[in-house]
């Protein structure tokens, strides 16, 4: 790990003239978390690409200069708890989960499915709290959204971004957060849980006709037909965004940037390419930065007929997300008072 420069706390006296300059010389790295070595054993010719985790990983780290990488750290009960039912968190750590209901997660239940589900909630734990003290972080995994309070369904056991969002608000005293869901699937499991929650904003950009055909109600949903494009995609995005921050300003960002709308996707029905991901992610971190607000990254879902399409779209967001880091070599913008 870098230390901090030496000048770093002599920010907050300096007019905002010279934090410019300051930032500029201050180089700072792209926190990372990952857990893709709490290996989840699945049995042969299982359709869930798990190897991508990895291959993520090491991408970033060949292909992003400024990235440091840190273990995923363990989700407790407790904080698990934020978000889900402990009769479901009791079933998930004593391997007592009903055929039915792994059958609805889509894996079979072993102690490293368990091991693996806190880590990742852990990572975006961890993302959350680096991106609040340096603009942007990324959970090399995570972003599973089909987690209800009290069940998993679609590849999703814990819920990371509502259980990230609501310890932030407790431990962080962050007042409002919003959830932004590019996966594209509906987030279902975020929407429910959260249903009754003011102070979390769920925005859902997703494919109209793809899983989960029963969808549950965002804060704003955008239901997008098969074979959108890049163009349609981005127009789409600007729109939610804008009244994204119309109707509600937080002070961090949950950003779900799933490699799913990608055209090679099995899944995803949309046709979006890898420039227009990438003009995606930076709509996002833009949007953001302008507001001072920052994000914390997870991987969700990608499912490319080609496993290098899916590892190309996420190593191209974290390769922008480390462009967002504030006081990072390759930006000269300024935090905005107060963003935390
Ligand atoms: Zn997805």
């Amino acid at each position: 790990m870098r230390s901090l420069p030496k000048r770093t706390a002599e920010r907050a006296h300096m007019p905002h003239a010279k934090l410019d300059a300051l930032i500029f010389i201050s180089p700072r790295s792209l926190k990372a978390f990952y857990s893709d070595h709490f290996v989840l054993p699945l049995p042969a010719g299982h359709r869930f690409p798990m190897q991508k985790y990895r291959l993520i990983r090491e991408g970033a780290q060949a292909a992003v200069p400024d990235i440091e990488f840190h273990e995923a750290p363990r989700t407790t009960d407790g904080v698990l708890a934020l978000a889900h039912h402990p009769h479901y968190i009791q079933s998930v750590s004593t391997g007592t989960l009903s055929p039915a209901e792994q059958r609805a997660i889509g894996f079979p239940w072993t102690p490293e499915m368990t091991e693996r589900s806190r880590r990742s909630a852990g990572a975006t734990i961890a993302a959350c709290r680096a991106a609040m003290e340096q603009g942007a972080a990324v959970n090399l995994a995570g972003g599973t959204h089909h987690a209800y309070a009290d069940h998993g369904e679609g590849f999703c056991v814990f819920n990371d971004a509502a259980i990230a969002a609501r310890l932030m608000q407790a431990e962080r005293h962050v007042k409002r957060v919003a959830i932004v869901d590019l996966d594209v699937h509906q987030g279902n499991g975020t929407a429910s849980i959260l249903a009754n929650d003011d102070s979390v904003f769920t925005l859902s950009l997703h494919g109209e006709r793809n899983y989960p055909f029963n969808k549950e109600t965002s804060d704003l949903d955008v239901a997008l037909p098969d074979g959108t494009g890049d163009a349609a995609y981005l127009t789409a995005l600007a729109d939610a965004l804008t009244e994204l921050f119309s109707r509600f300003m937080p002070q961090l960002i949950i950003y779900l940037a799933g490699a799913d709308p990608h055209e090679g996707d099995r899944l995803g029905r949309l046709k979006l390419t890898l420039d227009g991901l990438a003009a995606r992610d930076r709509m996002v971190f833009e949007q953001a930065r302008q507001r001072g607000i920052p994000v914390a990254v997870t991987m969700a879902g990608g499912y490319g007929k080609n496993i290098q399409d899916t590892v190309a779209v996420h190593l191209h967001t974290i390769a922008i997300a480390a462009h967002h880091v504030w006081g990072g070599q390759t930006t000269t913008s300024t935090r905005a008072d107060g963003a935390a």
